[in-house]
């Protein structure tokens, strides 16, 4: 919990459960990654199987995602989460203008320097992948230079 919030727990079976409420799923890709069972999915794979109106997603450019993601998914701005995908299948970092902690499990991601069960992201969401087809749709209709 990030500010002001108390959570009083008898013990360590309290405190998965209560995980498992406020996080659902965290804690279980925590322990599948201690496993190292956990798979991750890149941006691009997730963005080619959208369908629909988010299809177009899909062709956001490299720069344009090194960009929205590292203002987007930045700590500082409220995703606490640790981004573990990367951004295609060369292994390209999901963004370049993220520091190296927002990438470290072993960083509190607030800032507070707290030791952190990390709240890990395994795949790109639903609200990022909506930013790149805003993105897509933006670029299409920003108007052209003059020749
Ligand atoms: S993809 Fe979504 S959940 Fe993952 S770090 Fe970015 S904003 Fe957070």
């Amino acid at each position: 919990m990030r500010r002001g919030w108390r959570l009083e727990i008898v013990d360590f079976a309290g405190l998965g459960r209560a995980l498992d409420c406020f996080y659902p799923g965290r804690l279980a890709l925590f322990r599948a990654r201690k496993a190292k069972n956990l798979v991750t999915t890149t941006l691009r794979d997730t963005l080619n199987r959208q369908s629909g109106m988010y299809r177009v997603a899909a062709k956001i450019s490299d720069e344009q995602v090194n960009a929205l993601v590292g203002n987007f998914c930045r700590s500082s701005d409220g995703c606490l989460r640790t981004i573990l995908w990367k951004r295609d299948a060369t292994g390209a970092p999901a963004s370049t203008q993220l520091p190296p902690e927002k990438f470290d499990t072993s960083h509190d991601q607030t800032g507070d320097g707290e030791p952190v069960i990390p709240l890990l992201c395994q795949e790109p969401c639903n609200l990022l992948v909506a930013e790149c087809r805003k993105a897509v749709k933006l670029e299409g209709a920003a108007p052209s230079a003059p020749e």
